[in-house]
């Protein structure tokens, strides 16, 4: 145990619906070490960024606990922790200036002079690799790609230690998408960042992560290095995630051992046993009835799957 990780207990947050809640995240636990960058990942709906919510303050688990630096912060916003939204075009507030946009965090908390905010906003800003001319523009004036980037500034303006990147590529081109990866690589070398990389990418967990994190209906249900869970991959639900993923070279593409064109599952089900069952090829009577516990695989490799 290091009290330098952040620590994640037990976290579950259920939306409440009209009629009833909607548990986005179930029970979830995992460590983090400072420096590293843990990826995770799921189909749409699985949770992701309400976990990255949670971890960063934005809402308070019902249950469970968030501890970073031996210290318990469930619930609690932290300068330390930012998270950069999944989509920058709402994320932004379209009234203000870039130059604002990236001062704000240092404004709210009542950092430094007007002159040393805008310093460090233009220091950031040729961090991030956005031209200074941009400042006095609206982020409707801006492209995917510089808005992505405006948004990252914003967060590292207040020097956080741990970011949370939720989905930082998605809705950008693929030139735009690699210079940013880049520079999030750099970042963390530059800074000894720790990053939680939420995507559904695959590919850009691959460039950026050591650890990934594969989570299913609001469940972790495997979690291990990188190039482990990638190469064997235990639980049939991150096997049908990595068949899915197009690979270039056709003489590369393995048969896929489950049936990758099952559809998601309907976000009000909490089905009995292990969640994924009804997906699985696999699944048998003890599936459907028993949820499955953690097994260790490898070193720090574990899955949740009777079957594996
Ligand atoms: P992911 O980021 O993995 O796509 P989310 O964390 O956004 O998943 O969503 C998990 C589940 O919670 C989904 O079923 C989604 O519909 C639901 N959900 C997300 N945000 C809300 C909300 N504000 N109110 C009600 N349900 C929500
Ligand atoms: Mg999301």
């Amino acid at each position: 145990m290091n009290d330098k990780e952040l620590k994640i207990i037990n976290v579950a947050y259920s939306y409440l619906d009209d009629s009833w809640p909607l548990a986005a995240v179930d029970g979830v636990s995992f460590t983090l070490a400072p420096g590293s960058a843990l990826g995770l990942v799921g189909e749409s709906g699985s949770g992701k960024s309400t976990l990255g919510k949670c971890i960063a303050g934005l809402l308070c688990p019902q249950r469970g606990r968030i501890i970073f630096r031996g210290q318990e912060i469930t619930g609690n916003t932290n300068r330390d922790i930012q998270l950069v939204f999944q989509d920058s075009a709402t994320a932004l507030n379209p009234r203000m200036k870039v130059s604002a946009l990236v001062e704000e965090g240092l404004q709210i908390q009542r950092i430094g002079s007007a002159k040393e905010r805008q310093k460090a906003a233009t220091e950031l800003l040729q961090t991030v690799g956005l031209e200074l001319s941009l400042c006095s523009r609206y982020p409707y004036q801006l492209s995917g790609g510089q808005r992505q980037r405006v948004a990252l500034a914003r967060t590292l303006i207040l020097k956080p230690q741990l970011l949370i990147l939720d989905e930082p590529v998605s809705s950008l081109d693929v030139t735009a998408g690699a210079r940013l990866l880049a520079l999030l690589h750099d970042l963390k070398a530059k800074h000894h960042l720790t990053y939680i990389l939420i995507s559904h990418d695959l590919a850009v967990v691959r460039q950026l992560c050591q650890r990934v994190a594969v989570m299913y209906a609001g469940k972790l249900v495997e979690i291990g290095e990188v190039t482990t869970v990638f190469s064997q991959p235990r639980h049939y639900y991150t096997k049908m995630l990595l068949a899915s993923h197009p690979v270039p070279d056709p003489r590369q593409r393995k048969l896929p051992e489950t049936n990758i064109y099952s559809e998601p599952l309907d976000p009000t089900l909490r089905p009995t046993g292990c969640r994924f069952h009804p997906r699985c090829p696999a699944a048998d009577s003890h599936c459907r009835r028993i949820p499955p516990g953690f097994k260790e695989f490898a070193k720090g490799h574990y899955a949740a799957c009777h079957q594996a």
